[in-house]
């Protein structure tokens, strides 16, 4: 039985960095927005996480909506550098941006949500869709506090459920066959992290973030050290589900990588916990009439180092724009969404698809190939970056790197094969349509293409 019906201008399901940024776009262009989450109030905001952030969202966020980057409390440790490490070998990538403490910076975006007005709604555990025809027209909630089924109509609903896209998956298929409505095992990762807190000697990993590939970790998969200021770590563990591994033995892998490097005895555990990530090329549309996806619920990920805090904040502010940009036009269809497409394309949905192809290379080459790689100094960051800005590896700097490589040359083609494939990417996404109605002809030549390059490593 349904016990009470409220309308809106916008609907935001789910307070993680999408929800919100999504609903304070919206509310501070003049919409009424209600930001609903499963969560009480206290703990919007908070997730586990590995809390790395680069600077590009957050001074998206400060350019066009004025919100502060990262500060004070709500940053572990400035990131000045990316390393990448295998069994034998590191390479410095630069990488600028923010350890962040998730549950205080999440707090000040969603206060800064309310102070322009969006009205949050805490205990709301999002069930269904609400369709009507073939418009999205809101979601039905059980409110936790009192065990009622709710509803929440709206002009436009925007799904930030994370992972679970509740709104998404919930939709009829026939009614909207442009929305993808499932996600695959090889398009999620499994995932476990903890915080530590050194008991004696401080770590030397200040201003660093550590992508390490070690052969305990299953393939493809990594594990990584985070520094959270001093004495203080964030490190984890992730693979597809994909693999046979599977989650069954992943705190015992855990604890074997991480006694390599810290001993027991030396710290104690602050936080401890598990989750999954989406990580495949982002949802390429993530619209449909009266509705827009954003974040992890539209697979905004990057595939390679699983990424998606910076990506869900820009989308959540994408999407929040087009929906009160399509409202004041008078009809929020899917044509009148569709550029929030283009916008999530452009600002990362390109480099994600450079970056899966990435992680299939690597996957192909494993730890051992990469490490061979770097240590004959065959790839350096230089050409890693050539490669991902779609400019690929000239054939004469190639041929000498195959003779660098030799006798294991057969390792550069796979990486000449990535670059190809990166340039392949970046003219098909300059494609990417206008409108929905070029959608299915772009899709059918670039899904088929892409999934089949993948496979082919
Ligand atoms: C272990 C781990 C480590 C990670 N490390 C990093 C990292 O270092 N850097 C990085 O950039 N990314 C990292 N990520 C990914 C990052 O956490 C996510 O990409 C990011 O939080 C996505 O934001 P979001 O708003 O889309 O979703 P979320 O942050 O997941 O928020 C979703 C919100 O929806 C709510 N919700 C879910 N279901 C319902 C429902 N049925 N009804 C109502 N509300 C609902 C949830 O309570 C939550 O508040 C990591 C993820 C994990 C699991």
């Amino acid at each position: 039985m349904i016990f009470l019906t409220t309308e809106c201008d916008v609907l935001v399901v789910g307070g993680g960095p999408a929800g919100v940024i999504s609903a304070y776009t919206a509310a501070k262009l003049g919409k009424y927005v209600i930001l609903t989450d499963a969560k009480s109030m206290d703990q919007i905001g908070n997730k586990t996480c590995g809390d790395a952030i680069d600077l590009r969202a957050p001074t998206l966020i400060k350019d066009k909506l004025g919100l502060e980057l990262p500060h004070g409390d709500e940053i572990s440790d400035i990131i000045e550098r990316l390393v990448i490490q295998t069994e034998n070998q590191e390479v410095d990538v630069f990488g600028d941006g923010f350890v962040v403490d998730r549950h205080i910076y999440g707090k000040r975006l969603l206060n800064q949500a309310i102070s322009v007005g969006t009205e949050v709604r805490p205990h709301m555990n999002a069930k269904k869709s609400l369709v009507d025809g073939d418009w999205v027209v809101g979601a039905e909630f059980k409110n936790k506090e009192n065990n009622k089924t709710e509803q929440i109509k709206a002009k436009v609903t925007i799904d930030c459920s994370g992972r679970n896209f509740v709104i998404r998956k919930t939709l009829p298929h026939e009614k909207f066959p442009l929305l993808e409505l499932e996600m695959k095992p090889d398009e999620i990762c499994a995932s476990y992290r903890e915080i530590i807190k050194l008991k004696e000697e401080d770590h030397n990993y200040h201003k660093a973030i550590y992508l390490i590939y070690n052969n305990l970790v299953p393939e493809p998969g990594y594990y990584w050290i985070f520094s959270k200021g001093p004495y203080e770590l964030n490190l984890g563990i992730g693979w597809k589900l994909s693999n046979p591994n599977k989650g069954a033995n992943m705190r015992n892998i855990y604890n074997k990588v991480t006694h390599k490097f810290f001993k027991p005895e030396d710290y104690e555990i602050l936080q401890a916990g598990g989750y999954t990530i989406p990580t495949r090329y982002p949802l390429f549309n993530a619209v449909t009439n009266g509705f827009l996806t954003a974040g992890d619920a539209a697979f905004h990920v990057d595939p390679f180092t699983a990424e998606g805090h910076g990506p869900a904040l820009m989308a959540g502010y994408y999407a929040g724009k087009q929906a009160v940009e399509a409202i004041e036009n008078g009809k929020p269809s899917t044509e009148a969404l569709w550029e929030y497409n283009k916008n999530c394309m452009e600002a990362f949905g390109t480099l994600h698809c450079k970056t899966q192809l990435f992680e299939e290379t690597l996957a192909a080459v494993k730890m051992k190939g990469l490490d061979y790689v770097l240590r004959r100094k065959v790839l350096t960051v230089e050409d890693f970056s050539r490669i991902n800005s779609g400019e690929g590896i000239s054939t004469s700097s190639l041929l000498w790197k195959v003779m660098r490589a030799s006798p294991r040359y057969l390792l550069m083609l796979k990486f000449r094969k990535l670059a190809k494939g990166t340039k392949k990417v970046e003219e098909l996404m300059k494609q990417f349509p206008t409108t929905s109605a070029g959608y299915n002809a772009w899709h059918s030549k670039f899904v088929p293409w892409f999934t089949s390059y993948m496979k082919s490593f």
